[in-house]
């Protein structure tokens, strides 16, 4: 387990692509730390290395530059021991398996790591609202419950850390905005409190959900800015009409328009 305080630790990351037809410098000199139990959010403009960044962090890409480091070791390794679930945009459930064998797949799959006990995928169908929708195949359930479904699964192998790209991403607007507070609820209610690393275009969906909000710049990507969102929690769905919370808005809205 971690010896420092910081769940996650990059150090001057920069990643060039290098298979174009010219090389793409995609993020560039990013360090930062996260301490355990942390929401952060990751906002800036489409194309700017978000993804890249989540991607780095998650051991699916070597960064060209710098080091990632997740529980001090490395992202393959934190992977290797389970420590790290994804959330995409795209809820990519099996589509010939139902709700409730979705969810039991990576417990299928096997592997350790933990020593202490797993939730199991009825506990988090229950946690999702799904109970009912158990035998229920992906093409029968809504966009939002796909996304809940993806994220029991993400859930079932009880990950430390939770990267989460644009999960929303693909939902109608009231949908999206009921589930940031989903969510939080569900964060919540885990007994080791996750870090979690949401990327998002969305300014509102960044500061209901999360501690920390980070900045990025057009690509390639740096960090502009770093923000703690010092607002109440537990967070209502009246947190979005607070003072306090508009005028995180308008500065983040600010600071995006010029890292564009
Ligand atoms: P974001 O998630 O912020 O929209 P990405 O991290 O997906 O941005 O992409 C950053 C930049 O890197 C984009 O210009 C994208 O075209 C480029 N890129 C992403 N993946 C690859 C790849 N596998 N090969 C070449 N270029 C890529
Ligand atoms: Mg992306």
């Amino acid at each position: 387990m971690a010896t420092t305080p910081f769940h996650v630790s990059l150090n001057n990351l920069s990643h060039v692509f290098t298979d174009g037809r010219i090389p793409l410098s995609a993020i560039e000199d990013v360090s930062l730390r996260v301490p355990t139990g942390q929401f952060l959010s990751i906002i800036g403009p489409s194309g700017c290395g978000k993804s890249t960044l989540l991607r780095i962090v998650g051991g699916l890409l070597r960064p060209s530059h710098g080091e990632a480091l997740v529980s001090d070791e490395t992202p393959a390794a934190a992977q290797k021991h389970r420590e790290i679930g994804f959330v995409f945009q795209d809820p990519a459930l099996l589509p010939w398996r139902n709700v409730l064998s979705n969810v039991r797949l990576p417990l299928e799959i096997g592997g350790n790591g933990h020593s202490h006990e797993r939730p199991t995928a009825e506990g988090l169908l229950e946690l999702m609202g799904l109970t009912d929708f158990r035998g229920y195949y992906p093409h029968q359930l809504s966009g939002g419950m796909q996304q809940r479904a993806t994220l029991a699964r993400a859930l079932a192998i009880d990950p430390s850390l939770l990267l989460m790209d644009e999960p929303f991403g693909a939902l109608d607007e009231i949908t999206r905005s009921a589930m940031r507070y989903e969510l939080l609820r569900i964060w919540g209610s885990t007994d080791r409190r996750k870090t979690v690393l949401f990327v998002t275009h969305s300014i509102a969906e960044a500061l209901v959900l999360s501690d920390r909000v980070i900045v990025l710049s057009g690509r390639p990507g740096r960090i502009v800015a770093d923000l703690d969102v010092e607002l109440e929690r537990p967070r209502t769905q009246d947190i979005e009409r607070s003072p306090a919370f508009l005028d995180y808005s308008d500065y983040l809205r600010g600071l995006l328009k010029d890292a564009a």
